[in-house]
């Protein structure tokens, strides 16, 4: 037995001596009967938030309003929610209240999708009102109820939806499907961020291709920040894997290799980027890591490219090679990184002070330009990196001659 669950179950006895109903529910039952690794376990119960806070002395009001407490317990935590049902969806994104209920079947009939309306008791019997073991077994996404109803009342579970089939390897039901092409406009309403966080899971899954295929087929794509004229380069992204058929291994890497299927350049990721209201260090890195994949597709890798890049950014870029049906080279990637003088500007054996004090000159644009030249030069292994050497250099080479300032 998984020890996540083991480990819940004396809070399940308590909540139970207390009088009440406790199940697990959501993903931690599904991915248990695919036999997937556990996150974390989510308990739901038929006691109030105050009455969970009545049985137990440290909790923390993690998401009072949605009926979520932390139970503190031997230095473990755990998130026990009371059942709920969700009403009068004004806006296609969150209910307007929260209600909560006694009744588990309620709590599981507000649920995105069967395969994630599952519960569970503390013996391991599984509870299924909607089907969703079934559908487990068939490999299907398919709503709770009217796909149709529950799409409208909240479009971010059409997202979702895509997101499963990719994170699962799963199809689609054939009338979810349908209802997400009648409401794909009304992806719009829901904020970036949560769509980019389901956007990424899509990428990240076990079967991408199926899940991509899918968020083009339904035209899902056409309401994403910046896709909406790429069917074509989606579709092809779509068809996209590598030999041992390896998932995508990090957001970099996923943002990455879309943009250069999209035939982005360097220059075009931040507005690109920002529009997905992505992290300014992960437009950065992803800068860093387009510009390298595109010259890797051309040439191989050299010591200049590996040290502005850094060996973080190439091990993922080689792997992504992999995927355009270019061989990874981490023979050399390993055999340049030990060769290289210099990891790090940080390193270099000389500082712009030491530059000002030797020319005895104004600070200025040349300073900056001879730091530069320098700092090639020694990862290029045309300069040792001593002080000394560096100053020599400087006065012999025609670049930067001392008589010219
Ligand atoms: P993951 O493995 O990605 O965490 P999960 O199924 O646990 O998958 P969560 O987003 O953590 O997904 O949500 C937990 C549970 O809450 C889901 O299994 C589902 O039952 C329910 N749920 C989450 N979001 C929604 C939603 N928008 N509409 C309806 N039910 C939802
Ligand atoms: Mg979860």
């Amino acid at each position: 037995e998984n020890l996540l669950f083991a480990k819940a179950l004396p809070i399940i006895a308590e909540i139970k001596k207390a009088g009440y109903e406790v199940y697990f529910v959501g993903g931690c039952v599904r991915d248990a009967l695919l036999n997937k690794e556990i996150n974390d376990v989510d308990l739901a119960t038929s006691a109030f938030p105050a009455e969970i806070k009545a049985i137990f002395p440290k909790t923390i009001d993690v998401g009072i309003e949605h009926g979520t407490v932390m139970v503190l317990r031997n230095d473990e935590t755990y998130e026990v929610t009371t059942f709920r049902t969700e009403s009068t969806y004004q806006d296609f994104r969150r209910p307007d209240q929260v209600i909560f209920v006694r009744s588990l079947k309620e709590d599981l009939k507000r649920r995105d999708f069967t395969v994630n309306a599952l519960a569970m008791t503390e013996d391991g019997e599984i509870i299924d009102y909607f089907g969703g073991v079934k559908d487990l077994t068939n490999g299907l996404i398919k709503a709770v109820g009217s796909p149709r109803e529950r799409f409208f009342e909240d479009a971010l579970r059409m997202m979702r939806g895509v997101r499963f089939v990719s994170q699962l390897d799963f199809s689609m039901d054939s009338e979810t499907k349908k209802a997400i092409f009648l409401h794909r406009a009304l992806l719009e309403k829901i904020a970036i961020e949560r769509i980019q966080v389901e956007f990424m899971k899509l990428l990240l899954g076990e079967g991408r291709q199926k899940g991509l295929n899918l968020f083009v087929e339904s035209e899902l794509y056409s309401y994403c920040p910046g896709l909406a004229e790429y069917q074509k380069e989606l579709t092809y992204f779509s068809t996209l894997k590598n030999k041992q058929n390896h998932k995508l291994l990090s957001s970099l890497a996923a943002w990455t290799l879309l943009l250069f299927i999209l035939g982005k350049q360097e220059e075009d990721v931040d507005s690109f980027l920002r529009a997905w209201k992505c992290s300014k260090k992960m437009i950065q890195q992803v800068k860093v890591a387009l510009r390298a994949l595109t010259l890797r597709v051309k040439q191989p890798l050299d010591k200049l490219l590996l040290y502005q890049s850094g060996y973080a950014i190439i091990l993922e870029v080689e792997e992504l090679l992999t995927f355009l049906d270019k061989p990874a080279d981490l023979t050399r990637l390993e055999e340049l990184t030990n060769r290289l003088p210099m990891k790090d500007k940080k390193e270099m054996a000389v500082s712009g002070f030491d530059l000002l004090a030797y020319f005895n000159k104004k600070p200025g644009k040349w300073l900056g330009s001879a730091l530069d030249k320098i700092e090639i030069g020694i990862v290029l292994g045309e300069i040792t990196n001593e002080k000394e050497a560096i100053l020599n250099w400087l006065s012999e080479t025609n670049e930067i001659k001392k008589e010219d300032f």
